[in-house]
């Protein structure tokens, strides 16, 4: 299958110049698949020639935490003539179903076109931590350790998407291999449990399940010199960082 990938948001928590929040976009001959609506929504122009080929966008959520859903707010501006297909994880693993978390994000003290909605038709699904599909495409979803329940989303054999998570080295296991693996990279060493860190990434990575591993989710904190050391740190494991604005054929 052919399928083209955009990274068009490669931080976490806060964007800053030239790095928006989780989001990315997989194009197949069949489907358009966002994952997570961080403000990388905001780069879609980048992707505009595939926006004109697909009548329906499918936004795949992570979990519900800002940097990974405020660019919603954002999709009237690229998807409002779309049929627009969310899914997060909503009931039973949160409190709130998807549906309720978007109407969150759609009051009117938050969002000024909150009457109107995100695009001009939008369907709310929950996959409750359970596998589904896309069209024909699978989706395998795998739960996470983080603050809040996140999941790791599997498309196939394209793209393995693992954001906010610990890193677990044996995540993989019972998986076949996936064409890219977009992992979390958060800090340099040991810190904060609820996300990766690049030095057990370069020790624990089963680089050889992924023709390419790319990393995400980068901390916004980072100086040039921690990013070139994160950077260091996993290029001799054959890992590189991501990009916004990065295009990878499948
Ligand atoms: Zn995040
Ligand atoms: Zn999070």
């Amino acid at each position: 299958m052919d399928a083209t990938l955009w990274v068009l948001g490669s931080a976490g928590w806060m964007p800053r110049a030239g790095r928006e929040t989780s989001c990315f976009l997989l194009e197949t001959p069949e489907q358009l698949i966002m994952l997570d609506a961080g403000t990388g929504v905001a780069n879609l122009n980048l992707a505009a020639a595939a926006l004109e080929r697909h009548d329906r966008l499918t936004v795949l959520l992570s979990h519900y935490h800002l940097d990974h859903v405020v660019g919603l707010m954002y999709l009237k501006r690229f998807a409002a003539d779309k049929r627009v297909d969310v899914y997060g994880p909503g009931r039973p693993v949160y409190p709130k179903t998807t549906q309720e978390y978007a109407a969150d994000l759609l009051q009117d003290a938050l969002y000024s076109s909150g009457s109107f909605g995100f695009a001009c038709e939008v369907h709310y699904h929950d996959y409750g931590g359970q596998d589904f599909a896309v069209g024909d495409l699978p989706v395998a979803v795998r739960a996470q350790s983080h603050s809040a329940p996140s999941f790791e989303l599997r498309l196939g054999d394209l793209v393995t998407y693992a954001t906010d998570t610990s890193f677990d080295p044996t995540a993989w296991e019972d998986c076949s291999p996936s064409k890219v693996l977009l992992h979390e990279c958060w800090q340099i060493g040991a810190g904060d449990p609820r996300h990766s860190s690049a030095e057990a990434l370069a020790a624990g990575l089963p680089r050889e399940r992924f023709g390419r591993v790319l990393l995400i989710h980068h901390n916004p904190a980072w100086s040039d010199t921690e990013r070139a050391e994160v950077e260091r740190t996993v290029a001799q494991h054959g890992i590189e960082l991501a990009r916004d604005g990065m295009t990878i054929e499948l």
